[in-house]
């Protein structure tokens, strides 16, 4: 498994308060590389499959329909140690626990509208990716 690629995701707030150059300002300014991006839009059933691992959490079914609620960025992300680094970039998934500086306390505007998505491994960084890009699209 390559440890140089992570799937990020810009939600559907951060996408809408139109704060989506920034976010990608930081992510190139922190070393990564935008390997395949593209603006998309899931259906409910789409976002319910992607955060499947949360099924039985009391905040699952609300984070499906705001996750389906408009469109979003999705992007392919590299650089040495892609998901640890991009995990810190983004900081803490509770946005009033995120370090000063990280894209979740600068442009969050709730837990749940956290702005954006960050891999949590290697293996789902992967699974992630092909989730939302054909093999032609991440070469
Ligand atoms: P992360 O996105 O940091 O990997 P999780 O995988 O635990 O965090 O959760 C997935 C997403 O679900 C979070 O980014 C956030 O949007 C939402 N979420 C997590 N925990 C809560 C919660 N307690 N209440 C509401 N939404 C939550
Ligand atoms: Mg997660």
């Amino acid at each position: 498994m390559p440890d140089n690629l992570t799937f990020t995701i810009i939600k559907p707030t951060a996408f809408k308060n139109n704060h989506t150059g920034a976010i990608l300002k930081m992510i190139n300014e922190a070393g990564f590389v935008v390997k395949a991006m593209k603006i998309t839009r899931l259906m409910p059933g789409q976002a319910g499959a992607f955060y499947a691992v949360h099924k039985d959490k009391p905040f699952y079914q609300s984070l499906v329909n705001y996750m389906s609620s408009g469109p979003i960025v999705v992007a392919i992300l590299e650089k040495d140690n892609a998901v640890s680094d991009y995990r810190k970039l983004i900081g803490a998934t509770d946005p009033t626990k995120a370090d000063e500086g990280t894209i979740r306390k600068l442009f969050a505007t709730s837990l749940e509208k956290n702005a954006v998505h960050g891999s949590d491994s290697d293996e789902n960084a992967n699974i992630e990716s092909d989730f939302f890009f054909s093999k032609l699209e991440r070469i």
